[in-house]
């Protein structure tokens, strides 16, 4: 069976994302651990991580994914928000560890005005030294391929692979691939020639790491625009058959909604609709 869920809300508890998650139906999930649009990070009991660890057993969600701070820089010029971007990156893998939490999933970095190929060494220093101070070796991290907009340094399978090149085997486990960010980066996955090119660069730059999630996103914006803006499910360029198409094309691997949520019952209804993809594409309907 394939794995779907959905970006769900700590509000109140660690534990009771996992409790939305299932309410909705969802056999996997990805969390934040705190505002990702803060440093500061919120005490996490033992308490708290024990009823986390019982409910995913209980419920059966897995593999879980943890989505790292949006502040987190890996590559930034300045060596203050590197610092912190380590320390937060290698805490947040720590965390992951106790929760028994399978992936965090990581943007690697932007430019910020330096030249790309000093960005991308200043991202596989930072974060081979994250992992080596985290030390958890139980918790797997995932590269996201990001949108192209301004300073990106992952929007292609390419940059990505120039990011772990340098650093030692193992210590990325794989990739999170965001169809909507593909999408907006110049990879067409409403067509053939799209997907299969985007398999292709896969296959030749990062074998044998994997595609080990995907974020399904439609997209608020037309192709290849490098602006990253969410769209629900069939409601966006990408559309409906788009999403068809590329799902067909990358099977059994786990998937994540991050869609918009701006009316009650958004969530339920962007999963309703994956389900329906999904079911054509197994039975082979058209
Ligand atoms: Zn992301
Ligand atoms: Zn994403």
């Amino acid at each position: 069976m394939r794995r779907l869920g959905v970006h769900t809300s700590i509000a109140g508890g660690l534990h009771l994302s996992l409790k939305r998650a299932r309410e909705l139906g969802c056999t996997t999930m990805q969390m934040f651990l705190h505002n990702p649009r803060g440093w500061r990070i919120r005490r996490i009991g033992d308490e708290e991580i024990e009823a986390f660890r019982r409910l995913a057993g209980e419920y059966d969600i897995r593999p879980i994914f943890i989505h790292s701070s949006y502040l987190i820089n890996l590559a930034s010029p300045s060596t203050d928000i590197r610092r912190r971007s380590i320390g937060l990156l290698s805490y947040e893998i720590r965390m992951a560890s106790l929760l028994g939490v399978e992936y965090i999933v990581l943007h690697p970095g932007k430019a910020a005005g330096q030249g790309l190929g000093v960005a991308i060494r200043r991202a596989s220093d930072a974060l081979r030294m994250a992992c080596e101070s985290a030390g958890a070796d139980d918790v797997g991290l995932l590269l996201e391929n990001t949108a192209g907009q301004k300073g990106d340094i992952s929007s292609s399978i390419r940059l990505i692979h120039d990011i772990i090149k340098n650093i030692p085997e193992g210590l990325v486990s794989g990739i999170c691939l965001d169809s909507c960010h593909a999408f907006q980066a110049g990879y067409d996955i409403t067509t053939d020639e799209g997907i299969e090119r985007l398999k292709a660069e896969i296959r030749d730059y990062l074998s044998p790491l994997d595609v080990r999630l995907i974020h399904l996103n439609d997209s608020k914006m037309a192709y290849n625009l490098g602006v990253d803006r969410h769209q629900h499910i069939g409601r966006g360029a990408i559309g409906f058959r788009g999403l068809k198409r590329f799902l067909s094309s990358f099977r059994d691997i786990p998937l994540i909604l991050e869609t918009p949520v701006e009316h009650k019952g958004d969530d339920r209804r962007n999963l309703q609709r994956v389900r329906r993809i999904l079911k054509e594409v197994y039975d082979g309907s058209t």
